[in-house]
């Protein structure tokens, strides 16, 4: 755990920045069904996010650390990717060689 970097980043609300934070960095939705999707477009909208995918799909979910798809990001528990988004290989590569610790902060 990178203590120094967490204390640096306390100003952030992560409830609402990490998930944002999270997709945002890697433009990747899991769905429901297990399949992960490229996202286009994301946005933060209050408490909730405005997430487009690649292949069309457009929805709003609660900005929450604990919600599905943060836990199924941060497990990549999806391995199937969408056909319709056509994911780059090097994005996925890059995927999962993630790693999700307790900040969130952009490094890239
Ligand atoms: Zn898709």
């Amino acid at each position: 755990m990178d203590k120094s970097v967490s204390d640096q980043t306390k100003r952030y609300v992560y409830k609402n920045q990490r998930m944002f934070a999270l997709v945002d960095r890697i433009k990747l939705w899991p769905s429901r069904s297990g399949v992960l999707h490229g996202v286009k477009v994301i946005e933060q909208r209050g408490n909730r996010l405005h997430v487009v995918t690649h292949c069309g799909e457009e929805f709003l979910v609660y900005d929450s650390k604990n919600s599905r798809s943060a836990r199924w990001l941060r497990n990549r528990w999806c391995t199937c990717p969408c056909p319709a988004c056509k994911i780059p290989a090097w994005k996925l590569s890059k995927y999962s060689s993630t790693v999700f610790t307790d900040s969130a902060r952009s490094r890239t």
